[in-house]
């Protein structure tokens, strides 16, 4: 299907044919029409398979009648990373019409958001708390919304958003178009989307296979002391021509980035005790080219799409597969293949399994100079005499047992999204469309 078949206006078509889009994604072509239709959409889509366009191209269509500089639509996002990147690309999708999106976050001054809200935006796309906060002050007006979207609304409930959003979603005009975007379906979600959506049409498209079949994945099976030589090793190599590597803490980013550091890889760390400031232009570094790594928590990362980000490398193996899949995602974009490489040691090995039996794959396992932590070792103890594990050797089986009986396999924390920052000071930010546009959001 090409996208001049999806009924798009020929200033949307410029636009997104000079960002060389050749043909919609399976979720563009299945939501753009309802949309345009003016039906309410619930969509299980992940960040990596073109959901922002399927949205943002029949929301600015619709735009283009009617009055223009207040805010008629509104995209809710978790991460102020997200927001930036949604309200980005509005931009640049808009870059031929009289249309302008602004985004709003919290973790910097408010003085210039508010100015852009009194300037004028047609599309706002703003996170949750800061959004109630600018309504609260009278800074901004949601009555003339015509189309709400909740985006990433898994997250936005994990990180207890919930209230805000049920109170945002109240709180704009009762026959506003809504859209849903999901990248899982819990109960909670389906519960918020029968008491928000009317008789919504629902958009699926493959979470697991998404993500698995476009990455090549591999593990390696390593003892936590040999991750940073390992990673280090990996990274120098040339195939690697930018990254991501996930830690599970902030503290976990910051050693291994400093350490990255050390054995000169450009590197930079990423979470949530960073400024917006230096959130943002961390990844500014690593879109340009200036810096090979971002090192990254969850919440950092999230949602943020880094086109020909050729690996992901998971330094600590996540608690849960979803969280995995969400990350293998940032690799592979829109059809190309990228690599994702996990170090897995032995406190992880029960994750990973979980992960292998999740997306219902069997990772290859590689082998590298530093020895593979001992996984064969599975013969049952003998009855009498009780079995110990040699010195030195780890006995995957027995770790795996303990945690079969309830009790918790590693001592490390359980995964978290990290707390927020308190940035202040950034730059300004360009649009993606170029120049035309005015700076629609910053980080003063
Ligand atoms: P998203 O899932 O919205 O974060 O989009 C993931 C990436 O795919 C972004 O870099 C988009 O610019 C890109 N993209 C979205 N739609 C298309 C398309 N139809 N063709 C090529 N790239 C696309």
């Amino acid at each position: 299907m090409k996208f001049n078949e999806l009924q798009l206006i020929e200033p949307i078509i410029k636009a997104i044919t000079e960002l060389k889009y050749e043909e919609p994604s399976k979720i563009q072509e299945k939501t753009i029409p309802l949309l345009l239709e003016g039906h309410d959409v619930l969509g299980c889509a992940q960040t990596g398979s073109g959901k922002t366009a399927a949205f943002a191209l029949p929301i600015l269509q619709k735009l283009v009648k009617g009055n223009k500089g207040e805010v008629r639509a509104l995209v809710m996002a978790p991460t102020r990373e997200l927001a930036i990147q949604i309200c980005d690309n509005f931009n640049a999708y808009a870059k031929y019409l009289d249309l302008q999106a602004g985004a709003i976050f919290g973790g910097v001054s408010q003085e210039e958001q508010v100015d852009m809200l009194k300037e004028g935006v047609d599309v706002l796309v703003a996170t949750p708390g800061r959004l109630l906060d600018l309504m609260h002050q009278r800074h901004v007006k949601l009555d003339q919304v015509e189309i709400l979207v909740l985006d990433e609304a898994d997250q936005m409930l994990d990180m207890g958003f919930i209230k805000d959003i049920r109170t945002i979603a109240t709180t704009v005009p009762e026959q506003c178009q809504k859209v849903m975007f999901s990248a899982t379906m819990p109960k909670p979600i389906e519960r918020l989307s029968d008491t928000i959506l009317r008789n919504p049409e629902t958009v699926k498209q493959d979470v697991v296979t998404n993500a698995v079949d476009t990455v090549k994945q591999c593990v390696y099976y390593v003892d936590d002391e040999n991750k940073l030589n390992l990673l280090t090793s990996l990274i120098k190599s040339e195939e690697v021509k930018n990254a991501i590597v996930f830690t599970n803490t902030k503290h976990g980013a910051e050693k291994v980035s400093k350490h990255l550091l050390k054995v000169a890889v450009r590197a930079r760390a990423i979470h949530g005790d960073k400024n917006q400031n230096s959130r943002q232009d961390a990844l500014l570094q690593l879109k340009k080219g200036k810096v090979k790594v971002l090192v990254a928590t969850d919440i950092a990362a999230r949602g943020i799409d880094i086109s020909k980000l050729s690996h992901v490398f998971n330094y600590d193996i996540p608690d849960s597969p979803e969280v995995y899949i969400h990350r293998i995602g940032r690799t592979g974009r829109a059809g190309e293949e990228g690599r994702a490489i996990n170090l897995c040691c032995i406190d992880e090995v029960d994750h990973f399994a979980a992960i292998e039996r999740h997306i219902r794959k069997r990772i290859m396992v590689l082998k590298s100079e530093w020895p593979m932590i001992n996984l064969t070792k599975t013969e049952k103890p003998k009855r009498k005499k009780k079995q110990e594990t040699p010195k030195g050797e780890i006995d995957v089986k027995k770790v795996k047992d303990i945690s079969l009986s309830g009790k918790p396999v590693n001592k490390k924390s359980k995964y978290r999204y990290g707390s927020n920052s308190s940035g202040k000071a950034a730059g300004k930010k360009k649009f993606n469309g170029g120049g035309k546009k005015r700076v629609r959001w910053s980080d003063k």
